[in-house]
């Protein structure tokens, strides 16, 4: 199916939605996207939640797996100055950015308050413990089901099932980088269906880097400015062919016929 050729739904979840260039992203602030995912803990089974960047759209647009999986997800959130911006253009004023390395620590606090089980699958060796410890220390009563670094290949999937049927999670945090960790969440969450009571996975790409203080993250003023991309690039140039897709993102929402509101 081509994602270009699917409706612009207009609310979804409760939430109103949009479509930057064919990607479904719903328009919700932090705290509606804490809520909606505190009700799909609630309400049991499986859930999927993307946080889409321009880099995803990009993505989606040659990889229709990868397309297919955002489509099917519950909840996408607006990540990345790029989609406000994209937002404007079709004279919508999304609420806010929700990244996924906010979006994380907000879930902890609500995590440590309502008492559910939090995994943290991903990065580097020992980069998720310590992400998990941190959490833990900041949000007392939060409760760590597990921590591991796994493996986004599909031959380490039956390792990192068992241990975390075992741990039975509400809040499954995976960072792989996309869309490795989309993948995986698309690919093993109904594998854990039978053995959950309500259970949300979230790619979260590079976030246990910073919450685990391995990496600094760009100041408040330059995420504010929508500059977070440009200290990534300085941090790590070589990144530089990774963000090539923001160039493409701009040109391609610049041409695209649907967009045609400016603001
Ligand atoms: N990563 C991983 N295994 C891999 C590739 C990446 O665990 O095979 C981790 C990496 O260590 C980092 C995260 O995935 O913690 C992705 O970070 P990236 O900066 O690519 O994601 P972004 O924040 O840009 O989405």
């Amino acid at each position: 199916m081509m994602i270009d050729a699917l409706p612009n739904p207009t609310t979804l979840n409760g939430a109103d939605c949009i479509r930057i260039l064919g990607v479904r992203i719903e328009d919700v602030d932090m705290q509606a996207a804490c809520d909606l995912i505190k009700v799909m803990i609630e309400s049991g089974g499986v859930h999927q939640v993307a946080t889409v960047n321009p880099e995803f759209i990009i993505r989606a647009r040659r990889d229709a797996t990868f397309a297919r999986v955002l489509e099917h997800t519950e909840l996408n959130v607006p990540d990345g100055v790029g989609v406000i911006w994209a937002a404007r253009r079709q004279g919508r004023l999304l609420h806010e950015r929700v990244s996924g390395a906010d979006l994380l620590p907000q879930l902890c606090a609500r995590g440590s308050q309502y008492g559910w089980r939090v995994f943290f699958l991903g990065a580097k060796p020992g980069v998720a413990e310590r992400a998990a410890a941190n959490m833990a220390f900041q949000y007392q009563g939060l409760v760590v089901a597990g921590a591991r670094a796994g493996s986004p290949h599909p031959d380490g999937d039956a390792d990192s099932l068992a241990v975390i049927e075992r741990a039975k999670p509400h809040l499954l945090f995976v960072a792989y980088g996309a869309p490795e960790q989309e993948h995986w969440l698309a690919r093993n969450l109904p594998r854990l269906a039978q053995s959950q009571n309500g259970l949300v996975g979230i790619g979260v790409g590079g976030s246990f880097d910073y919450v685990s203080g391995i990496q600094k993250r760009a100041s408040l003023r330059m995420q504010r400015l929508g500059l977070e991309w440009l200290y990534r690039l300085m941090r790590e140039p070589r990144r530089f062919w990774r963000q090539l897709a923001l160039v493409r993102f701009v040109i391609a929402v610049l041409t695209d016929s649907r967009a045609t509101i400016s603001i």
